[in-house]
């Protein structure tokens, strides 16, 4: 086991055992035992107790059927899926990801890189996640309405202000969090807005949730270059991407100073020297559901598609992918060192494959990991519910503030914790010691449960 401190071993031998298959848990779970060997040396009841082990095996899986019917009246069955990995901080917290790839290691996945995330946050919410292999691309909104509802039908027994708080990713948004909501007020007869986030602004969602982890992204890298003495202005960026998270990247980047010249879909990507057209963007990919071809036939001349192709070979100061897993390898790494890139910024979860996370430490290029960098919108998820229990709604500029102040500390907990642990400016290690030391703390005051 390459890495990993010899205290881990066995732990990590037994997630590979009891999770056969789940190759996207396993290289979550690696990647954050592979930070703690400095952890356990100078703190053994970390091993000893074995919080580590109780921290790799879920508290609750839960796995169903979701039954509907579509327009042409034929009976279609989904699996959905709820993974309430760890309640130690406070209730599950995690989004909802709708994707024909979501089976049980994605969500493990999600879930596991939850619990570390919102930890860092410095905010009450425990880690979980879940989603559907239902997808939505092509489907009517009667089709995502029943979809949802099906969905909720059986997810409702499991949630609760106080016990889980779903919110959005991929595929799910704020007509899904709409439909889903819906169902559940009325199944349960109750207007219980904490149940989930990511609510529209008239039926007690937050300012700033939608905008919040492509926003928060970028305040993360803002405060990377404050450290360099240095800002975004007159920067090139690169974002993977045009779903929430990269659209809300975009705006941030322009509105400190850069430039986003190019951005992606799962068919292609394109490249628009002048900055990418933000309305465009938005009346196309967000608005319409269409393809990203369209944005450059909407932008004639200005702008490139180019499909099939990764984004990250169009030259970049900095890159922020914002797309999915495992979409930024080592070949990919290799092309943006080579381009002179300087720091690279997870807006998605997970985007970065270790070889590339390993060639642009090589590098010297500033990783910052999606645990950290992409927190600002679970952050905001748990401002979303304060104010559901308050029975207040903040200012959309008294909201972004409060985002920015988080993403600083976290960044700041990330440098101090690296520092701690004899890993200077390593903002991976930082995130995942961080992360682990508060909600393994909160482990070993509650007991062995
Ligand atoms: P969306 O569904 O809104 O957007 C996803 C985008 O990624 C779409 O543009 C999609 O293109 C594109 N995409 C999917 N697969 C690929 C691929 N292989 N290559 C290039 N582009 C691809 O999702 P979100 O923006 O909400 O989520 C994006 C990422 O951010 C996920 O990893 C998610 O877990 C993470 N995240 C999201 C948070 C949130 O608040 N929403 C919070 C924290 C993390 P297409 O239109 O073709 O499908």
């Amino acid at each position: 086991m390459p890495g990993l401190d010899e205290k881990l071993h066995d732990t990590y031998a037994e997630v590979l055992r009891r999770n056969p298959g789940e190759t996207e848990f396993h290289r979550a779970v690696h990647e954050v035992l592979d930070s703690l060997g400095s952890v356990v040396a100078k703190h053994p009841q970390y091993a000893d107790s074995a919080v580590i082990r109780r921290l790799c095996e879920p508290e609750r899986q839960v796995i169903f059927r979701v039954p509907w019917v579509d327009d042409h009246g034929v009976v279609q069955i989904n699996r959905g899926f709820r993974v309430e990995f760890n309640s130690a901080l406070g209730p599950y917290k995690g989004g909802l990801r709708f994707h024909p790839s979501v089976y049980l290691g994605i969500v493990k996945f999600l879930g596991f890189e939850q619990i570390f995330k919102n930890s860092l946050t410095g905010m009450p919410i425990g880690g979980g996640k879940g989603g559907s292999d239902f997808d939505p691309k092509g489907r009517s909104d009667g089709e995502v309405m029943r979809f949802c509802q099906a969905f909720m039908t059986e997810l409702y027994r499991h949630l609760g202000e106080y016990t889980d708080v779903p919110a959005g990713d991929i595929g799910v948004g704020g007509r899904e969090i709409g439909y889903l909501f819906g169902q559940y007020r009325r199944i349960t007869n109750r207007y219980e807005s904490g149940v989930l986030t990511g609510k529209g602004l008239t039926w007690g969602g937050s300012q700033v949730r939608t905008e919040a982890t492509g926003y928060g992204t970028v305040f993360f890298v803002n405060e990377i270059l404050a450290t360099r003495s240095d800002s975004f202005d007159g920067k090139r960026v690169v974002v993977s991407g045009s779903g929430n998270v990269a659209i809300y990247a975009i705006e941030k980047v322009h509105q400190l100073g850069g430039l986003v010249v190019a951005c992606s879909d799962s068919a292609g990507y394109v490249v628009d020297d002048k900055g990418i057209d933000l309305e465009v963007l938005k009346d196309v990919k967000a608005t319409r559901r269409a393809r990203i071809t369209e944005y450059a036939e909407a932008r004639g001349g200005a702008a490139d598609y180019v499909g099939g192709r990764p984004v990250w070979e169009v030259p970049c100061d900095i890159a922020l992918p914002c797309a999915t897993q495992n979409e930024l390898n080592g070949h990919d790494a290799g092309a943006l060192v080579k381009n002179g890139c300087t720091v690279v910024a997870e807006g998605a979860n997970m985007p970065c494959t270790p070889e590339a996370v390993k060639l642009l430490a090589g590098a010297g290029v500033v990783f910052a990991p999606g645990k950290a960098a992409n927190a600002g919108g679970v952050a905001t998820s748990a401002l979303e519910m304060q104010q559901n229990a308050s029975r207040d709604s903040w200012t959309f500029e008294h909201t972004e503030q409060r985002l920015s102040d988080i993403m600083r500390g976290i960044h700041d907990r990330c440098l101090e914790t690296a520092d701690e642990y004899g890993a200077p400016g390593d903002y991976l290690a930082g995130a995942n010691i961080a992360g682990f030391t508060r909600v393994a703390d909160a482990m070993l005051a509650l007991g062995v449960i």
